[in-house]
């Protein structure tokens, strides 16, 4: 099952997506402005999908939306999560926040209100505040059914479906601020979708990661990250794990898994985004989002 969410004649829609990607069935539902997530408590709870609330339509004729536009509490986030990106990230200004024992993920977290469309306009901050915009192409997993102290060996059970995420990030910030939710909370600055791929068709733990740079101008696209799930250092069952040890996740949470190596900041010298320049991400087995970066 592929759940979706978008604009289309005013209003906000929820609905599944065909299998190839092109048409999208409206649901009904009552709170289509949270997207998926009421969609994905109905069916936590044992009910079934809601009816069709309409004919179907092409994608190409909607504005997609975010398929959890605010999830319910922000995002849980693993930081340093493939071997390549900790080793590129070792000559950085970050070598000095790199994990010390290798037995715990590092996690932080975005605010829910940082999430924006799948192809919509990522508003840099002013110069003042930030010069040094970061991409990260990352796998969300969306949980389906809720619990706490999930084991592993359990833990996809517990899963909805999976989505892409680009955990956009400014690094001064994050190395102003020491932790790093400022940096990587800015408005916008987490765009997602182009829908939830249920756990039914697309094993997350196994699929391709890949990002391309399109700079300012056009030219070539530049494929900046290509890295596999499998490669994960602590993979999506560990993360549930770790994230539900005492904390009781709920359906529609969103732990987004890391980023593969291949950020600018990891290139010497570092490159920033600038205004203008685009960014893509594509998994296989999802689909893909791109957005465009500029000043408000
Ligand atoms: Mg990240």
């Amino acid at each position: 099952m592929r759940l979706a969410s978008w604009r289309w004649g005013g209003r906000h829609h929820v609905g599944t997506v065909s299998a190839d990607g092109r048409e999208l069935t409206p649901l009904r539902c009552d709170d289509a402005a949270r997207g998926a997530l009421p969609i994905i408590q109905r069916l936590a709870q044992g009910g079934n999908l809601p009816p069709a609330s309409g004919p179907r339509l092409p994608v190409s004729a909607v504005t997609l939306n975010a398929p959890l536009p605010r999830p319910l509490r922000g995002l849980w986030c693993a930081g340093r999560n493939y071997h390549a990106h900790a080793a590129e990230l070792a000559t950085t200004v970050f070598r000095d926040s790199l994990p010390t024992t290798d037995a715990w993920p590092i996690l932080f977290t975005k605010v829910g209100e940082c999430v924006t469309g799948p192809y919509d306009t990522v508003r840099l901050p002013a110069p003042s505040i930030t010069s040094q915009i970061d991409y990260e192409s990352e796998l969300a997993i969306v949980i389906g059914r809720g619990g706490r102290d999930i084991p592993r060996s359990r833990a996809i059970d517990h899963v909805f479906g999976a989505t892409i995420v680009n955990d956009v990030s400014a690094r001064d910030v994050q190395v102003r601020h020491q932790q790093w939710d400022l940096g990587k909370s800015f408005d916008t600055f987490c765009p997602m979708g182009p829908w939830i791929v249920g756990i039914d068709e697309l094993d997350p733990r196994d699929t391709r990661v890949r990002g391309w740079l399109l700079k300012r101008g056009g030219g070539a696209l530049e494929l900046r990250q290509d890295a596999r799930t499998r490669d994960l250092i602590f993979d999506i069952p560990a993360l549930i794990e770790t994230c539900s040890r005492g904390i009781t996740l709920y359906p529609g949470d969103v732990i987004v898994t890391g980023s593969p190596a291949g950020v600018g900041m990891g290139m010497n010298p570092p490159q920033w985004l600038a205004a203008g320049d685009r960014f893509r991400i594509e998994i296989d087995g999802i689909g893909t989002i791109e957005n465009l970066f500029d000043h408000a």
